[in-house]
């Protein structure tokens, strides 16, 4: 890759909006930065470059639902159904192709890196593929089309219930390896097949309390802990799914994670919606990160979590667009604020820069890039710019409050990843098209 030095406008570094930076890039990394800078001619980036944005939940067959699980006033069931017709009609060749658009909307809207919470591994039925990781292979070969990072957290999904009801009959056959032991020996092939790749990591993921016993979280956790891997996990997204726990094992879904040795600075807990202040403490004392989903939580009606204190434990606080209701990091951001305004009555409660912390270095550093997410010498050369005169940001400037308050995913005109320019000019370079690919994709699946 050749060396490129790309001029900013204005630059987000080490928390604060700096004017005239040079950005100097080699073999995917920075090497130099430079600030007070005269304009480079040929990689001028204007607005204001942040760095990569990340997506630290994602599951990319959801986007076909996007709108149709809104039809009939957009019930549970409405939902339910479409997300099991697609997981049951998908084929790898399919999933490939969708996963492709998906994730160039993905880079469209300034998303460098993609943690995938992937438990769509076999066939109909729950047969095996001649390749066992014939679809984990699909998503790696589509973030590698779309140009993005991929973490791909290969999904451990063993039964229907907290009551340890078999794999439902449908589409939820093809979730289950049978025991963790058969998940991690699949993973395993996984692993060894695609980790001379640099832009993809396999992690791990617990699909939830529900769909794991509590036997075998631990294989899945030392399988992450060996492997030096994220694991990342579902856990209180709604008051039926910790009710049903505290029946069933008469403790909440999180101290169920603790006692099982899931909880740890490695892991993710996703959504986090539902937590009591012993969990709160819990995930604290073990430095669990949370990913929150806000878009996705107030979709499905789940709740608000409790991100004020979650913020001030030990954890990584990190973003996820989930089920694709928007693909929009900036959306996913602010809402985490404004719920909180929504539900105190009060305002000013987590600034803009906290929420950007959380939308960038926070993400990448859950879906195991902690090198990438700030604009420093040595990270990923990974450059998000955004256009603070577009018609949502103009007026209100080269400023943090403008970037999550007012832009939008359309506000990204130019993004680069490990030092590749994947958008140009608000267009995807591989991929000229992207709202057509989406069309033609989702059009095959519903
Ligand atoms: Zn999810």
């Amino acid at each position: 890759m050749t060396d490129e030095t790309f001029w900013c406008e204005n630059a987000w570094l080490d928390g604060e909006v700096v004017q005239s930076v040079a950005v100097s890039v080699s073999d995917g990394r920075i090497t130099a930065i430079e600030t007070g800078a005269p304009p480079v001619a040929s990689r001028l980036l204007n607005g204001l470059v942040i760095p990569g944005l990340a997506n630290a939940h994602s599951h990319a067959f959801h986007r076909a639902l996007r709108s149709r699980t809104q039809r009939d006033r957009g019930s549970f069931w409405t939902w339910r159904k479409l997300m099991y017709q697609t997981a049951g009609q998908l084929t790898p060749e399919r999933y490939r192709v969708l996963a492709t658009a998906v994730y160039a909307e993905m880079a469209l809207a300034g998303i460098t890196a993609v943690g995938e919470f992937h438990y769509l591994h076999h066939d109909v039925g729950g047969r095996r593929y001649a390749d066992p990781n014939e679809m984990g292979k699909a998503l790696v070969a589509a973030a590698s089309d779309a140009g993005v990072r991929l973490t791909l957290l290969d999904t451990c999904y063993l039964r229907s219930g907290l009551d340890g009801a078999p794999l439902a009959e449908g589409p939820q056959q093809r979730f289950g390896d049978g025991t963790a032991t058969g998940w991690a020996e699949r993973v395993d092939g996984l692993r060894r097949d695609v980790e001379s790749e640099a832009q993809v990591i396999v992690g791990a993921a617990i699909h939830s309390v529900r769909a794991v016993p509590p036997s075998e979280m631990g294989i899945v956790a030392a399988w992450a802990d060996t492997h030096d891997a994220p694991l990342h996990v579902h856990s209180s997204e709604q008051t039926a799914e910790v009710d049903e726990c505290v029946a069933v094992h008469n403790c909440t879904p999180t101290a169920l994670l603790r006692d099982n040795g899931v909880l740890g600075r490695r892991t993710t807990a996703v959504h986090a919606t539902h937590l009591t202040d012993e969990d709160i403490a819990d995930m604290d004392r073990t430095a669990t990160g949370v990913c929150f989903c806000p878009t996705t939580e107030r979709d499905l009606g789940d709740g608000i979590g409790p991100a004020t204190a979650l913020l001030a434990g030990r954890g990584l606080f990190s973003l996820g667009s989930d089920s694709h209701a928007v693909i929009d990091l900036f959306e996913e951001a602010r809402a985490v604020e404004l719920d909180e305004r929504l539900a105190r009555r009060e305002r000013g409660i987590i600034s803009a820069a906290t929420l950007l912390d959380a939308a960038t270095a926070a993400g990448q550093h859950a879906l195991g890039w902690p090198d990438a997410g700030a604009l420093r010498v040595g990270g990923h050369a990974d450059l998000v710019a955004v256009d603070t005169r577009s018609i949502r940001t103009a007026g209100g400037g080269a400023t943090a409050e403008n970037i999550v308050f007012a832009a939008s995913a359309a506000d990204v005109t130019d993004v680069i990843v490990d030092g590749r320019h994947v958008v140009t000019e608000g267009r995807h370079v591989g991929l000229p098209d992207v709202g057509d690919a989406l069309v033609r994709a989702i059009g095959c699946q519903l």
